[in-house]
């Protein structure tokens, strides 16, 4: 089988490994391609597919992991072979990191309004290419002592409800299929499982969903049973991945440990042709 891993994070949002780094642990895994599925930007896709061209035999698939509002609920979109050149993606794009930035500011003003000695300079740091998410903020707030781990920093802060959330501009989920599409990209709905609902599924389907994510690290083996039958009812492709944000256990990143067949890359790219041909 030739691996494929099609849900990766990298510096240019909350991942820890740069773009190239990402493709240096995809090769060691023996992947034949992943996608690069940032947050919110698409500013880490030409590093990776400059760095891929060291490799023979290497793929890497333009993406991007739009956070989008359905309902109050929140829905993650993803998009494979976008034109990350795009004018309206590009734009969306921006305004998305323009309201990170905002965001940012407002959690750090909260975390200083409880007693916490925190700076926004100090959040920045440890960001790449201007992507403030709230794992940035847990861990300055981890290394500074106040939490032992992120997930205690989510819980105690930055969770939603939580004392120092705050929320910023959102796309909502036909919005996000619909920009997909302009930038003739395949729209993929992430790791349904974690919210746990059909019903979700099959009213998106008719929003002009493409795909559901199947294979998910947080998927249990039922799930991935079921979204696969899911995929199949409505017509939609199911696609895979490990969504890796560069978390090491004993020394090995979650990357390529969830796959799925390099036959779902060219499902993926036939369908996005089409897209693209309108
Ligand atoms: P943001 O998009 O900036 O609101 O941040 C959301 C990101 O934070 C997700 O993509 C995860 O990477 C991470 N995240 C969300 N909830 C938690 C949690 N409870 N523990 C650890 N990381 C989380
Ligand atoms: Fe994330
Ligand atoms: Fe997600
Ligand atoms: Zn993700």
């Amino acid at each position: 089988m030739k691996k494929v891993d099609l849900h990766v994070h990298t510096t240019a949002s909350d991942g820890i490994f740069t773009p190239s780094e990402v493709v240096d642990w995809a090769v060691k895994k023996d992947l034949k391609a992943i996608a690069v599925t940032d947050h919110d930007t698409t500013l880490g896709i030409e590093e990776a597919i400059e760095k891929a061209k060291q490799y023979e035999d290497f793929l890497v698939v333009p993406g991007i992991e739009l956070s989008s509002d359905y309902s109050g609920e929140e829905i993650h979109i993803l998009g494979y072979f976008i034109d990350i050149n795009n004018a309206a993606l590009q734009e969306e794009t921006r305004k998305l990191k323009e309201s990170r930035q905002e965001r940012g500011h407002k959690m750090v003003e909260k975390l200083i309004e409880i007693g916490i000695d925190i700076s926004l300079d100090e959040v920045k740091k440890i960001t790449d290419k201007g992507f403030i998410g709230r794992p940035h903020v847990a861990r300055v707030l981890v290394e500074k002592g106040y939490v032992d781990n992120i997930q205690e920093a989510f819980d105690k802060y930055l969770g939603r409800g939580k004392r120092a959330y705050a929320n910023r501009y959102k796309l909502n989920v036909y919005n996000s299929i619909d920009l997909i599409h302009q930038a003739g990209g395949v729209a993929v709905m992430a790791h349904p499982g974690i919210i746990k609902t059909q019903r979700i599924v099959r009213e998106i389907k008719g929003l002009g969903l493409d795909g559901v994510e199947a294979v998910h690290s947080k998927h249990s083996k039922d799930e991935v049973k079921i979204l696969c039958q899911l995929a199949e009812k409505y017509n939609l492709i199911s696609t895979g991945g490990s969504d890796c944000h560069g978390v090491l256990i004993d020394g090995n990143p979650l990357l390529g440990e969830y796959y799925v067949d390099f036959k779902v890359v060219e499902d993926l790219r036939d369908k996005a042709e089409k897209i693209k041909q309108g």
